[in-house]
């Protein structure tokens, strides 16, 4: 069973969590405010968080650097605040994910399987979503039947979307870790998931990068 630790100071929103996520299974322990939810998980680490922003005591945004000074369990910031601005900050300070309020009850329970999913990954670093699996050893992808021999950069590109499958990877990260960190121009990436993306589509069933306009991407598998 997993454990959700919810931190979130409006009681409504929390009985509706409740009511979403014990019956998926959850084992939810609510927080009111900031501090109980970090002595929450000083006392015992959930297996991921859901975090608002707007909170009595601290924000959202403290608790999140504080947890991360810590901790690398997986951080869900649930917000009515849908600015970009505020997601990419969230994201940059270590949240695994953003969900904005108001929120369908599927996606949320599908975000927090998908960022508490252990990737399973064999000694050869083999990835997989979906339908395709990503080979470092040979720089290809595999889909269905479709093998893809890929140039470094969208390898690179696939393979950070393969690991963070069904998670947002904003445009900073991939640009810091494909390009390094004097990228420049950020056009060459928009070109890259453009080449990979029609690749993918090629193969029925393939996984899907969707874009989260202003912020970055995410490979759904
Ligand atoms: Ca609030």
């Amino acid at each position: 069973m997993l454990n959700v630790l919810i931190i979130e100071d409006e009681p409504s929103y929390l009985e509706a969590l409740q009511i979403t996520l014990e019956p998926e299974g959850f084992a939810v322990t609510p927080a009111p405010d900031a501090r109980t939810g970090l002595s929450a998980i000083e006392a015992n680490l959930p297996d991921v968080v859901l975090l608002d922003l707007m909170l009595p005591d601290l924000s959202g945004l403290d608790v999140l650097r504080h947890v991360r000074r810590k901790s690398d369990v997986p951080v869900i910031v649930v917000s009515a605040k849908s600015a970009e601005a505020d997601i990419v900050t969230a994201l940059e300070l270590g949240a695994d994910d953003y969900l904005t309020k108001p929120y369908s009850s599927r996606e949320l329970v599908a975000r927090i399987r998908a960022n508490t999913r252990r990737v399973v990954e064999p000694e050869d670093d083999v990835i997989t979503a979906g339908n395709a699996v990503l080979d470092p050893g040979r720089y290809e992808v595999r889909i269905g039947e479709e093998v893809f021999s890929l140039p470094r950069k969208e390898f690179e590109l696939a393979e950070l979307l393969m690991e963070r499958q069904g998670r947002i990877v904003t445009r900073e990260t991939l640009l810091d870790r494909i390009w390094g960190i004097n990228w420049g121009d950020s056009k060459s990436l928009d070109q890259h998931i453009r080449r990979l993306r029609r690749r993918f589509e090629k193969v029925e069933g393939a996984p899907v990068i969707t874009t989260v306009r202003g912020v970055g991407y995410r490979l759904e598998p």
